[in-house]
């Protein structure tokens, strides 16, 4: 009952690095239709599931309309590269910070490879500033992205800002597809 087959992604990596434990404050940048804020909902008990255990906290935002969904805080038609909405989603959080951004956002494909590469990289590259706003020291952020010659800078980047990145390719991401993931871990300013 995923809204979105994506959620198996998410559910994969957590599995192997258990970043939304209960009472983590979760960003979900491209939330639509909101796979991935349910997986996230259900691991940090936003919903109250388990009242013994800590309360979490999910806020998703997308460019589209996403439908509600119980524990979840949902900013539609916003832009997660519009520093307007980064002031938005600053009153959501509790204390204004975050713990996790996950990003599986993606432009509208083109199917010309190299310059949808290059959209979602220039997207990606955005999420630092999203980081620098709220994101809470020893946080960690997945970013999603099409591989090729631009996916370096990007790794560069978060590079310069965590302590830890590495590439991901979760089995349920077609293998042929140039789909990846960065982890990065244990954000410092
Ligand atoms: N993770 C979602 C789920 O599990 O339901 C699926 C996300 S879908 C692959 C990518 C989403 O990114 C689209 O809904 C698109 O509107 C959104 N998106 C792309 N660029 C964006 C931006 N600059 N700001 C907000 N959302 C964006």
């Amino acid at each position: 009952h995923f809204r979105c087959r994506s959620a198996f992604k998410l559910l994969e990596i957590d599995d192997k690095f258990r970043l939304l434990q209960p009472g983590r404050i979760v960003v979900d940048c491209g939330a639509a239709p909101g796979a991935w804020s349910q997986v996230a909902v259900r691991r940090v008990n936003s919903d109250r599931t388990d009242p013994a255990l800590p309360l979490g906290t999910v806020v998703g935002i997308d460019l589209l309309n996403i439908p509600p969904l119980d524990g979840a805080h949902f900013l539609s038609s916003h832009d997660v590269t519009d520093p307007a909405t980064h002031a938005k989603l600053l009153e959501l959080l509790p204390g204004g910070r975050a713990d996790v951004i996950l990003s599986d956002m993606a432009p509208n494909a083109s199917g010309v490879r190299e310059m949808d590469h290059e959209k979602l990289i220039v997207t990606c590259l955005s999420l630092a500033d999203l980081a620098e706003r709220v994101l809470q020291p020893g946080g960690s952020l997945v970013c999603k992205y099409w591989d090729g010659i631009l996916a370096r800078k990007l790794q560069e980047k978060l590079s310069s800002v965590f302590g830890h990145v590495q590439t991901l390719k979760p089995n349920a991401s077609r293998k042929e597809s140039a789909e990846r993931y960065f982890l990065a871990r244990m954000y410092r300013k």
